[in-house]
């Protein structure tokens, strides 16, 4: 194939919006991907109100409003069995979180950067990246059961958190406090459903929970999300915590004790917390490719679409300079530091002193349930601040 000027690898959400917004800026881009669209991805479904913008921005809001299910924004955190803390629900002028199937919203997501006039080749399984003296110069893969290699200026690796060539370039960094085992089904019969609810079992921690979000009024996408560490303290799977929860504590019993499983249990492991560089000598990496979960949550859709917008600007950039190495491509970690870090940050604090330990969550719930106004950023630097101090001290 001829040589392109950007290759995105991975059509979902981060690639999808890389490619839309690469053709915007009126670069040839060709994305491959392994998979074909629709397809399912194990994912909580929530999409951020924070992420509308964007998806206005693509001209797809509304059709992906009219495939999800609007939550009242109103979120309930309850820790082991006893507490409880209801946050008030999204204010008129607010846009609260929505339910979107992924199989759903990645689909559109995906063909709208199809539309916006890149060239796009589904069941291309890139197996490798061509290197030349230390540099990226392109990628090999599998398409129609032959090998194919094609050269570009620039590489964006939008493959999600399991590409093994990845590895080579550093960007991976893995630590079992920060990676996550994730487990999702959809349940029916639960009732009730308008909330988005967290629970925070103490034998999850430090850290994991279990999620409802709602996807009609009777049913339910739900979760385990669990880090590698607390996962082995348990000495149960992913599955087994899950039903062990819904038989053996009182939450559990109320949420999911007449519920049905509708389909299969699916899990997936996820690295989380960017720690690691995302760029080296003709490639740069945007979502989960370059580990841009969130590590409280574990929550990466608009970090992924919002980075897939940096890389196209980066991309403009290295090509207007006709710079593609590693020195040039510095300034994306600064860019991308600009545009997720702030709620990277606050995702941390949350993580760190708000969900490590059953007396955390407890004293946070206590404190959001005198404090209803109070600003809980706030609070928890107070508490970051604290512990540093006592940290000095001794
Ligand atoms: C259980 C679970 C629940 C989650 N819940 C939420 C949530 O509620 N809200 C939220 O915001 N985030 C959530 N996340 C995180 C979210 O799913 C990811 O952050 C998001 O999908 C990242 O998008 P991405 O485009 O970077 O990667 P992906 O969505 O993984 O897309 C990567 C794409 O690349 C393709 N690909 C991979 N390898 C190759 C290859 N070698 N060649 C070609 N193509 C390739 C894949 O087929 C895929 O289409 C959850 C994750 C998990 C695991």
């Amino acid at each position: 194939m001829d040589k392109r000027q950007v290759i995105v690898v991975g059509g979902g959400v981060g690639g999808s919006s890389a490619a839309f917004h690469l053709a915007k800026e009126g670069l040839g881009v060709l994305m491959l991907e392994k998979d074909q669209f629709p397809r399912d991805k194990p994912c909580g479904d929530g999409i951020l109100g924070m992420l509308f913008p964007l998806l206005e921005e693509m001209g797809i809001a509304d059709e992906i409003r009219a495939n999800g299910f609007r939550t009242t924004g109103a979120t309930r955190f309850y820790t082991g069995e006893e507490d409880y803390y209801r946050s008030p629900p999204s204010k008129p002028d607010e846009i609260p979180m929505y339910s979107v199937p992924r199989y759903k919203f990645d689909d559109i997501v995906n063909k709208a950067a199809v539309r916006s006039g890149i060239d796009y080749v589904e069941n291309f399984e890139v197996t490798d990246l061509l290197m030349s003296r230390g540099k990226v110069r392109g990628v090999r893969g599998i398409h129609n059961g032959k090998t194919v290699e094609i050269e570009s200026d620039l590489v964006v690796l939008a493959s999600g958190s399991h590409f093994m060539p990845e590895r080579r370039l550093g960007f991976y960094e893995e630590d079992p406090d920060y990676v996550f085992y994730g487990l999702r089904g959809y349940f029916d019969n639960i009732g009730n459903m308008e909330d988005i609810e967290f629970f925070y079992p103490d034998n999850f921690m430090p850290t994991g929970y279990i999620w409802i979000f709602p996807v009609s009024k009777t049913m339910g996408n739900v979760g385990v999300f669990i880090t590698e560490t607390a996962l082995k303290k348990t000495g149960m799977t992913t599955e087994e915590l899950l039903w062990d929860w819904s038989k053996n504590t009182k939450y559990g019993r109320e949420r999911l004790g007449n519920a049905t499983l509708a389909g299969k249990l699916k899990g997936w492991r996820l690295p989380t917390g960017m720690r690691q560089p995302i760029y080296a000598d003709g490639v740069i990496a945007v979502g989960d490719a370059g580990n841009m979960i969130e590590e409280f949550g574990g929550g990466g859709i608009p970090q992924a679409m919002i980075a897939g917008t940096v890389a196209a600007k980066m991309a403009r950039m290295a090509v207007d300079a006709n710079d593609f190495s590693k020195d040039f491509l510095k300034q994306y970690g600064g860019m991308i530091d600009q545009a997720i870090g702030p709620f990277m940050q606050g995702m941390k604090l949350m993580r760190d002193y708000g969900a490590s330990t059953p007396e955390q969550l407890r004293d946070l719930v206590e404190y959001m349930n005198a404090n209803p106004q109070a600003d809980t950023a706030a609070y928890l630097v107070q508490k970051a601040g604290m512990q540093a101090a006592a940290g000095s001290n001794q």
